[in-house]
């Protein structure tokens, strides 16, 4: 089988998803190179990723696995989760942020993927951020609950709304289908990229209502500003 699998490569090698070097036969998606060059950029960028929620949410920890800029090989990754469907690449990633972050999830009780609008997940065809989760899941045994959060598409028109609920339609309307569910449970709220957190806040409007609900933040990647 070996020598099959060998020759396979030779006919259609495999790529790195980050660096799209030639992979060795052992390696899945990305090259060690990567696996491990990649993380070390977010401690770089730790304490600007400490202070996204600062005065907003009460974050009990915010863990992103790479740093997102420009152009480059994480820009990559996520492009490849998002738009051409490597469902199983966007698991792996999951599987590598729950190896990463292993300690810190033992005081988690589940993860969260934030939802996408149903138009959006009927276009796209899946939530990315919710089969990261399905990686970090499988990997630490933290159970999903996707159910729970959800995401409606706002048609009201925007000039009816007053300010806040204007702020709000940016990022969708969220609720929670059964918020006694969450009660002082510790969740691990998970998105593909955080960016200015508008996302993450827009969802907290809800989660917070929920007694002694605790939340944790999980994300592929930050995006750093340049
Ligand atoms: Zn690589």
């Amino acid at each position: 089988m070996s020598f099959i699998n060998d020759f396979l490569s030779l006919i259609f090698p495999r790529n790195c998803e980050a660096c799209l070097d030639v992979l060795y036969k052992h390696e899945q998606f990305m090259c060690n190179k990567c696996l491990i060059n990649l993380p070390n950029s977010v401690n770089q960028h730790k304490s600007k990723i400490n202070l996204i929620f600062a005065g907003r949410i009460p974050v009990k920890n915010t863990f992103c696995l790479y740093v997102f800029l420009k152009d480059g090989k994480v820009q990559k990754l996520l492009h490849s989760i998002k738009y051409q469907e490597q469902n199983e690449l966007a698991e792996f990633i999951g599987n590598q942020f729950a190896l990463k972050f292993k300690n810190d999830l033992n005081d988690l009780d589940c993860i969260i993927p934030i939802p996408l609008h149903a138009k959006k997940l009927k276009q796209r065809g899946f939530n990315q951020s919710e089969i990261f989760a399905k990686g970090i899941s499988k990997q630490s045994n933290l159970p999903i609950i996707s159910n729970n959060l959800i995401r409606e598409t706002n048609t009201r028109t925007q000039t009816k709304k007053r300010k806040y609920e204007r702020w709000q339609n940016v990022e969708g309307v969220f609720s929670l289908t059964n918020p006694n569910e969450l009660i002082n449970k510790h969740v691990l709220l998970v998105d593909d990229v955080i960016t200015t957190g508008a996302t993450i806040e827009a969802a907290w409007q809800h989660l917070k209502a929920v007694e002694g609900i605790k939340i944790t933040i999980g994300s592929i990647a930050y995006a750093a500003k340049t």
